[in-house]
């Protein structure tokens, strides 16, 4: 009989080996979320309600914590984009929206819930395509910033925590879909990608 692990189980047991360093702690995101929510109550008080729009898929567990946190009515919308390659982007927009809200936001209160922002080309073309659909308001949430990757500027209203230019994974964030449901945001090391 032949011993040793099979080609599955070798690979989930170099998976479970893999566990990147951590940059954030579950705590530190955690009570940084609640922050956020409080800040957000506020700020929408007297709205009479908001939307968040959520961008697939990094921000659906970030989004998760920090809707359950709010105490005002809101709902929630998913949208989701695709980059155009580098050389495509020196004519189009380097971002495209390929999901769309399900419902219209004319007249509402609508925050565009991210996980990251890099270059700050994504919420950019968001705060743009949003701000044509006459809604009361658009203001932008962010759990990460890298300000050091910035080529466009972009009010970040609700920005949760300020980063090194590095590979970020967990709590949403993956690295070719991997480490996604990490319960911290792990730093990822060139050797690990
Ligand atoms: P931007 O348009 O600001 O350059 O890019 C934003 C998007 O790039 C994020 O929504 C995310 O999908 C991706 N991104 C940028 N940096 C990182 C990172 O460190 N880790 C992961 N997982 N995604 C990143």
């Amino acid at each position: 009989m032949k011993l040793g692990l099979g080609r599955d189980a070798t690979l989930s047991y170099r998976r479970s080996m893999d566990v990147p360093p951590v940059l954030l702690t579950e705590d530190e995101i955690q009570g940084r979320v609640a922050e956020l929510a409080r800040e957000i109550d506020e700020t929408y008080a007297d709205a009479g309600g908001l939307v968040l729009i959520g961008v697939l898929k990094g921000s659906f567990i970030f989004l998760s914590d920090l809707a359950r946190k709010l105490t005002i009515p809101h709902r929630i919308e998913f949208i989701a984009v695709s980059s155009y390659g580098a050389k495509e982007s020196e004519t189009a927009d380097p971002v495209r929206l390929i999901m769309d809200v399900r419902h219209a936001i004319d007249d509402e209160h609508v925050l565009l819930v991210e996980d990251i922002v890099d270059t700050g080309h994504t919420l950019a073309y968001l705060k743009r395509l949003f701000g044509a659909h006459d809604p009361a308001s658009v203001k932008t949430c962010t759990l990460l910033h890298k300000p050091d990757r910035t080529e466009q500027e972009v009010d970040l209203d609700f920005l949760g925590f300020t980063i090194p230019d590095v590979w970020v994974v967990g709590y949403g964030l993956d690295y070719a879909e991997r480490y996604r449901t990490l319960p911290y945001i792990g730093e990822l090391p060139p050797e690990m990608r």
